[in-house]
């Protein structure tokens, strides 16, 4: 998605070797008009396959979410973080690991809004090794609900997330794929 790529040439800042920093439009001050764009790319690329909800996970997916849920005409659920102690058997519940926090954590979604007759779009901002998409995949999976595909706005190529879903056969499609990002910038794949 060439408008994407050309924002974070423009706009990304590269945090040690491998953390890219977009709040200057996607994870702090957000952009609604390249929301927009991202919305109805995702729309484009998968197309018209049932789905019934968006899943993404708080805080950053949640504003693409909206983007692309707003396209289908659709709601957003989000899995809420939090401790083992805020589970109950309302809810679905996985583990996963903050790649950026460096950090344990749950997610948290209710049973109320997933079942076996939703069929789910998986969206997040970033895909680095995959754990908080694998979190996502475990409660879709917990619901009995149908997966129909994942969506990433920016996929790090040079950690293993993506390739590890590729392998498990999932329909994964991601906005922007980073080869690279050092002392030569950002490489786009
Ligand atoms: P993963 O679970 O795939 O290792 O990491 C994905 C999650 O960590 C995303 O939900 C995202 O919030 C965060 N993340 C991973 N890499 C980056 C990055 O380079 N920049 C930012 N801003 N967030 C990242």
């Amino acid at each position: 998605m060439q408008i994407l790529k050309k924002r974070i040439l423009e706009d990304g800042v590269v945090i040690g070797d491998n953390i890219l920093k977009v709040d200057n439009f996607l994870n702090h001050q957000i952009d609604v008009e390249l929301l927009d764009e991202i919305g109805k790319e995702f729309h484009k690329r998968f197309g018209n396959v049932g789905l019934t909800k968006i899943l993404t996970v708080e805080a950053s997916g949640i504003s693409v979410a909206c983007a692309t849920a707003r396209e289908y005409k659709i709601p957003v659920l989000f899995a809420k973080k939090g401790n083992v102690s805020t589970q109950n058997e309302g809810n679905y519940s996985s583990k996963s690991f903050s790649f950026t926090k460096n950090e344990e954590y749950t997610m948290n979604v209710s049973k109320k809004y997933i079942g076996p007759q939703d069929t789910i779009l998986i969206i997040d901002d970033f895909l680095a090794n995959g754990l908080a998409i694998d979190a996502l995949l475990e409660i879709v999976e917990q619901s009995g609900a149908k997966l129909a595909g994942i969506g990433i706005v920016i996929e790090k190529d040079f950690q293993a997330g993506g390739r590890k879903l590729r392998e498990k056969g999932y329909h994964l499609e991601s906005l922007a794929r980073i080869a690279s990002m050092g002392k030569n910038g950002i490489i786009f794949a």
